[in-house]
Parts: C-alpha cells; sequence; structure tokens
C-alpha cells in the first residue's frame, strides 16, 4: 500500500491517512526510518492479538473465525499448489527420495499441518503462541503418524516440534526447512517484525527452500485506496 492511501483498522473502523501513520498509531512503528520504536505501545499491540485469540475457542471452526466450513477447499487448493511447486522446485521430491521438513506458522490448532503438510512432509514443526491452541494441536498430532500416499514413498510422517512462540521472537534452526508455510496469521506482525521474519525464515531454509505465505487481499481496501487518493476506479 502507497504512504498515500487509506489504511483501515478492521477492529473498530478507525481510518488512517497512511501505513505509516497506522503503525505509528497502533503499534509505535515507524515502518519507513526503522526508527527504534515504542515499545510499550508494540507489546500492546502484540498482546490484544494474543488476548483476542485466547477468548476463541481452540477447534477449526474457532481459528477460522466461524468459517471453517471453507477449511476442506482451502486445503484443497493448497494441496494441488503444493503439488506442482513441489514438482517443479525438488525433483527428489517426485522420486519419493528426499526428507522433507515443514514448518507450520502461526500453526493455531494445527489444522494445516494435519490436513496438509502431514501428508508431504517426513516431519513438520509447529510455531503457535496462543497456549490452548498449541496444546489442542499436542493433544491431536503428538501420536497421529501418517503414511504417506502422495508421492511413491511409504515412510511415516509425523509432528516433530511445538514451538509456544509469536513470529515475532521465532527464529528457525538454520538449514532444517524444505517449506516455510504462513498462512493466515502473518498480519499480526509489524511491518518491520515480518520483513526481520522473512529474513531469519531464509536462514532456516535449505537452499532450495521455499516459503510460502498465503493470505487473503482484500479488494475493498485497495478500492477504497484508490478512490480516496483521488484517483478514478
Ligand atoms: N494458520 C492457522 C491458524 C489461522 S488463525 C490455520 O490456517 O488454520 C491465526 C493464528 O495466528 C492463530 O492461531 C493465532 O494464535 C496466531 N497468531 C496470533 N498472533 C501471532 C503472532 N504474533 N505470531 C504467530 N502467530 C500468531
Amino acid at each position: 500500500m502507497d504512504a498515500g492511501a487509506v489504511a483501515m483498522d478492521s477492529e473498530d473502523g478507525k481510518s488512517y491517512s497512511s501505513r505509516k501513520e497506522m503503525w505509528l498509531q497502533e503499534a509505535g512503528e515507524d515502518a519507513e526510518t526503522s526508527r527504534d520504536p515504542d515499545l510499550n505501545k508494540k507489546d500492546e499491540w502484540y498482546q490484544n492479538g494474543i488476548k483476542y485469540w485466547t477468548g476463541v475457542e481452540a477447534t477449526v471452526d474457532g481459528v477460522l473465525g466461524g468459517y471453517g466450513n471453507v477449511s476442506s477447499w482451502d486445503v484443497m487448493e493448497s494441496d494441488r499448489f503444493l503439488l506442482d511447486v513441489l514438482s517443479e522446485c525438488m525433483p527428489d521430491y517426485v522420486r519419493g527420495n528426499r526428507h522433507l521438513v515443514a514448518l507450520d506458522c502461526g500453526a493455531g490448532v494445527g489444522r494445516v499441518t494435519k490436513q496438509l503438510l502431514l501428508r508431504h512432509f517426513h516431519e513438520v514443526d509447529l510455531v503457535e503462541p496462543v497456549q490452548h491452541f498449541l496444546e489442542t494441536a499436542r493433544r491431536d498430532l503428538k501420536s497421529h503418524i501418517l503414511e504417506s500416499n502422495v508421492i511413491q514413498d511409504h515412510s511415516l510422517h509425523r509432528v516433530v516440534n511445538f514451538f509456544a512462540t509469536p513470529l515475532q521472537n521465532f527464529t528457525p534452526e538454520p538449514n532444517r526447512y524444505d517449506v516455510i508455510w504462513v498462512q493466515w496469521c502473518i498480519g499480526h506482525l509489524t511491518d518491520q517484525d515480518f520483513v526481520t521474519f522473512f529474513l531469519r525464515a531464509k536462514v532456516g531454509l535449505k537452499p532450495d527452500g521455499l516459503f510460502v505465505l498465503k493470505e487473503n487481499v482484500s479488494k475493498c481496501v485497495s478500492w477504497s485506496c484508490r478512490f480516496s487518493s483521488g484517483q478514478s476506479r
């Protein structure tokens, strides 16, 4: 979003004249100059995020904000995408002779891991800061061992690590992951923290590893941006 655009705060409908102003007021961060942030404001930003999810039931419907019914469609499309991209970028994957490891970021109750990542990856790690989500994922997935049926490989696939931490504080083990998957949670990070997480994630990837970011992009926001910055629709 450009500096002259309007950014909306969907929680209470406040609007700002620029992305810079929004981050400054909401999280005490000057996204353009990288000046030291107001740490109290930033803390408050992250605590509000955790507070919100702490009040949400630890189910697929809960983490999807009442839209649990979209989960199977979402997984089906992601599955197609993963098959395409892994086949193209990692020829060893198709032959079934590559040991694959994935990281599920902002994993919630482990929906993406259980329904998607474990089908493709021998090992999956989860990162999730909300305790009751991670505990639910742990209960459900600790002994969930899947025999892959996607490719010519019948080895066992399982979850290895459950990291109880937010992404802004998480540093992946160097060179561990074939895919780092971030879905429907990156909006919790400020712009600066996203960029620094992205750089740390790069170190966590194998040399031909992939960073996947799946998020919704709202058309309404971009329309109002163009409208309010004086351009025609
Ligand atoms: N990716 C999961 C969950 C999406 S809901 C899925 O698609 O099913 C958004 C998730 O982001 C919640 O689990 C929430 O606890 C998590 N979250 C909130 N703040 C976060 C942060 N700072 N870092 C990482 N995850 C965060």
